[in-house]
């Protein structure tokens, strides 16, 4: 644990119903949902923005997404639209722009596949180079569609409510049921019981690599309904201005409702009485009390870093060992000339050359080109393109300035070269570059080892072992990518407004 120069001696303020670590989209969530109830909320962010890997930065008149760019959430019909129904909570709206296709993959054996928004035009995309397994990618998607259905007919709140359990089940029964069985499933299972060409489940594997950065065999069943049938539902839209005006929103409405936020505020520790959590010291020595903890830091950074170890529950360790941290990013911002991308581009693509490297470092390269969608974010006649691909942090610790400078610029245009294949005279056609590593992201989004997440050690029993928002410690929270369901904006928000339900509940709201 980090020391604090300063003694926790300055008390502040009067006692606060909830204490919201962190500004990432799932601790907005939890924030706005409180404070739309009339709860005396404070958000506590260290960083100088809202938004954790939701934020952005600016540099020579480019806006560049830290990090998501790829939104679901933000469609408007169905309950599954969760970045929408946040907003509204708090009385904001975002214009977004429709992308018309999710992802256009790049992947070997010459297969160039583009995921359109329309589901059938999707279909007849994949079946034109699997004619011989038409109809079993049809039954496949289509389950996954039988999950998105269930899920889109209930309100998503928290699943350790019971009498929101019963409330949801008693109107509709065959949804709760629907999703029940799908609960411990994973993905390739139930793939390999309509398809069978070796190729074709590959293409699997990296439909699920792509969000969950584990194959098929590991990615939950339930994640993989909501993104494989969202996408052609409410779509995948861009919000206007930037991913970091969620944030910006979220943060907007909550101080409109009451809720306050303030920024280069770093937690350092989560203070406890008789093993309750009470409250919060900040780097600065400052001391705040409230009647619920929420971390919106990572599991390991909640539990290895903000208490101390001796306070660490089992089944936390259980947790740990269960799950473990991804890798991170390397991750290019550039800006480019426009000639750089050949006419109908489009925004997001996925290149990889060797299947067996899929989930290597440097294996699979993510791109996306927001300016696409929102010329805006770029000077005229530029775009914006960021590239990322995993990385480990122990790879970049324990050099020189001088080495790290190289071993960026090294694997920097490493990646370059690669896209390359995609857009011809990138190289020459840069006007901005900057690399960021795993130290990069661990600096800035406050996550141990610069993760993007939890993914399973083994294969586990779907999502069955992602834990909820209530811990062992009683009056702390946990919410993000590190509860139930896991990584990406529309899940965290889900996991947002889960814990804002079950801490209302608790506190009576
Ligand atoms: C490169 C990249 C690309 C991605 N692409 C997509 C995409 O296209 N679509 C998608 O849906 N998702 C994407 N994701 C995933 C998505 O961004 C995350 O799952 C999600 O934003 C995580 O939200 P969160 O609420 O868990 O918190 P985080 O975003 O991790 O935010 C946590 C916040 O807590 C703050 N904090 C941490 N510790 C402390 C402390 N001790 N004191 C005070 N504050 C603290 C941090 O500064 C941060 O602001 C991407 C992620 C990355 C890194």
């Amino acid at each position: 644990m980090q020391q604090n120069p300063h003694p926790p001696t300055r008390r502040v303020g009067q006692k606060l119903d909830a204490i919201i670590i962190g500004s990432g989209i799932g601790g907005l969530v939890t924030a706005t949902q409180l404070a739309a109830k009339g709860a005396q909320v404070l958000v506590l962010e260290k960083y100088v923005i809202p938004g954790g890997s939701a934020g952005y930065f600016e540099r020579q008149g480019y806006r560049f997404d830290v990090g998501a760019s790829m939104i679901f959430g933000f469609g408007h019909k169905g309950t599954t639209n969760l970045l929408t129904r946040a907003l509204q909570a708090v009385n904001m709206s975002l214009p977004t722009i429709p992308d018309p296709v999710q992802i256009h993959y790049h992947l070997p054996n010459n297969l160039d596949i583009k995921v359109d928004r329309n589901y059938e035009q999707f279909l007849q995309n994949l079946t034109a180079y699997f004619t011989h397994e038409e109809q079993g990618i049809r039954r496949f998607y289509d389950e996954c569609w039988q999950v998105f259905n269930c899920l889109n007919r209930i309100e998503l709140l928290s699943l350790e409510e019971p009498r929101y359990l019963l409330r949801v089940f008693s109107q509709n029964p065959l949804a709760c049921l629907g999703l029940a069985k799908y609960l411990p499933c994973n993905v390739g299972d139930i793939a390999r019981r309509y398809i069978k060409d070796p190729l074709l489940l590959k293409f699997i594997d990296i439909e699920c690599y792509c969000w969950s950065v584990v194959p098929a065999d590991m990615t939950p069943m339930i994640n993989a309904g909501m993104v494989f049938s969202d996408r052609h539902y409410g779509g995948v839209n861009y919000p206007q201005g930037g991913v970091g005006q969620i944030a910006q929103k979220l943060v907007q409405g909550l101080e409109a409702v009451g809720g306050k936020i303030k920024y280069q505020a770093r937690v350092i520790k989560i203070l406890t009485r008789r093993g309750k959590a009470v409250g919060v010291e900040l780097a600065d020595g400052s001391v705040y009390y409230a009647r619920r903890i929420v971390s919106n830091a990572t599991r390991w950074d909640t539990f290895n870093k903000l208490l101390p170890e001796k306070m660490k529950p089992v089944n936390e360790k259980k947790w740990q060992q269960r799950y473990q941290k991804s890798p991170s990013f390397l991750s290019l911002h550039m800006g480019v000339e426009a000639k750089v991308l050949p006419e109908g581009t489009d925004c997001h693509h996925i290149l990889l050359e060797s299947w067996e490297q899929m989930a290597d470092v440097e294996g699979t390269i993510f791109v996306s080109i927001p300016t696409l969608l929102d010329p805006d974010l770029a000077t005229p006649g530029h775009h914006i393109i960021h590239a990322f691909t995993p990385h480990w942090i122990s790879e970049w610790q324990g050099l020189s300035a001088k080495e790290y400078a190289t071993k960026k610029e090294e694997a920097a245009q490493r990646v370059i070269e690669r896209l390359e294949k995609i857009f011809p005279g990138l190289n020459d056609g840069l006007d901005y570059l900057e690399v960021g590593t795993p130290r990069t992201h661990r600096r800035f989004l406050g996550r141990e080892d610069g993760t993007y997440g939890p993914i399973p050690r083994r294969k586990l029993w779907g999502l069955l072992g992602m834990p909820f928002n209530r811990t062992a410690i009683p009056g702390l929270y946990c919410v993000g990518d590190s509860t139930f369901p896991g990584q990406g904006l529309n899940a965290v928000a889900f996991s947002g407004f889960a814990c804002a339900h079950r801490i209302a509940v608790d506190l009576g709201l």
